[in-house]
């Protein structure tokens, strides 16, 4: 019988060639390292990177490592298919004896808290992106730091960055956070995290899969790697998240639920289109949510021209700043509704409950709302940024208020 290959069509790249490529960049970088790590958020770029690596090295199509590690980013803010589908694969690594280690910001790095009790508004594509610095790529630097600690030598870090066929050409690695169908955080893990505080110089990465195309993505996750000779993974799941067989059309970006940053929440929606996952509908509400906060009714406003702590003049004199007390708890409520309409629903249908807002955050968030808690640089004496004032210029000039 004739073989399947995976990559078929005169425009991709076929299996062998996507696989091949990908093995000679393991054979080239990956023996000058006794360590190796995966950045590994659950999304499918990284998942299809850990699955196709444990495989290739299974088989002896690559040399195994000393050690691989593999870091699980658990944002708190996944999708929740996509975290189902994590909490199978990391059971397959247990089996394997593959070390794997779940990473968490800190209590009040979290996106919620931060939003929520410390009053930072939520990412928008001005902010230069915080939320991935702070969920994603410091929690991984400290995670690797702890670990090579422990280690000799430096560790090789995998990424599930992608840049498709084009990368071939042009050798050009991109941010792939903004870009169609890529991988929140991924861009960055292999741009930023070499140069992070505590592991500078000492790790290198590597993106093994820097010349697949999203289509090869796909039917490695839904037909190759779930074959036991492939290593029988559950990663089909992850797959079906992203609407099963139309998923290659669908070329969804992976992040977080509701991320203010994406144009659309094109995976969410194809996930609360299928009747399995339609409980999670109310997840619908959290993008608005992010929206709404931003407004100027919700946030405090400097109300001049601004002094830094060096004596310089701040930049950008009257700027909007932290969420008010009122907002944050309106947020806060919205996102405990959203949050309990899910889980009615999960229970109603016997189905997995989530898990957006757990108990100790939904505390720390009240204890730092009751303390007052505000972003550095502000003391929440400011005037909410509706309030009618004179406009105050960069260059000192001001307009008086039109009565
Ligand atoms: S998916 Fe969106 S909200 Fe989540 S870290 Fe990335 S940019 Fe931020």
């Amino acid at each position: 019988m004739r073989q399947p290959t995976l990559f078929e069509g005169s425009k991709r790249l076929v299996y062998d060639d996507a696989v091949d490529l990908t093995v000679q960049s393991l054979q080239a970088y990956g023996p000058s390292h006794d360590h190796w790590a995966i950045a590994w958020s659950g999304g499918k770029d990284s998942s299809a990177l850990l699955t196709l690596v444990v495989h290739l090295i299974d088989v002896g199509r690559i040399t195994a490592p000393k050690t691989l590690t593999v870091f699980y980013a658990d944002t708190r803010q996944e999708l929740p298919p996509l975290a189902i589908a994590a909490q199978a694969i990391m059971a397959q690594l247990a089996a394997r004896g593959i070390r794997c280690e779940v990473v968490t910001a800190p209590l009040d790095k979290r996106f919620l808290v931060y939003i929520l009790g410390r009053g930072v508004p939520p990412p928008n594509n001005n902010t230069l992106r915080w939320c991935t610095r702070q969920i994603k790529i410091d929690p991984m630097a400290g995670a690797l730091e702890a670990r090579l600690d422990t280690l000799d030598g430096n560790i090789l870090m995998l990424t599930g960055v992608r840049q498709g066929e084009s990368a071939i050409r042009d050798n050009r690695i991109a941010m792939s956070c903004g870009k169609d169908g890529a991988e929140c955080g991924q861009g960055w893990y292999q741009e930023v995290l070499p140069n992070a505080k505590g592991i500078r110089g000492r790790i290198a990465t590597l993106a093994p899969l820097l010349h697949w195309r999203v289509c090869n993505v796909w039917d490695w996750l839904r037909i190759y790697a779930p074959i036991k000779d492939y290593g029988g993974w559950s990663t089909a799941a992850i797959a079906d998240a992203y609407g099963g067989d139309e998923a290659e059309e669908k070329n969804a970006r992976t992040g977080c639920a509701g991320c203010p940053l994406a144009s659309k929440d094109l995976a969410l929606d194809t996930i609360v289109a299928m009747p399995d996952w339609s409980y999670l509908a109310p997840l619908k509400g959290l993008k608005p949510l992010y929206r709404e906060l931003r407004l100027p009714t919700n946030r405090l406003r400097k109300a001049g021209i601004e002094t830094l702590k060096d004596g310089s003049i701040a930049a950008n004199p009257q700027r909007m700043g932290p969420l008010t007390f009122d907002a944050r708890l309106m947020g806060l409520d919205r996102v405990l509704s959203i949050q309990s309409d899910c889980n009615n629903g999960a229970r109603q249908q016997n189905r997995p409950t989530i898990d957006l807002l757990n108990r100790e955050e939904e505390a720390r968030i009240r204890e730092l709302i009751a303390a007052e808690t505000w972003p550095q640089g502000w003391d929440g004496d400011e005037p909410t940024a509706d309030t009618p004032m004179a406009s105050i210029f960069a260059d000192g000039s001001m307009q008086p208020l039109l009565v």
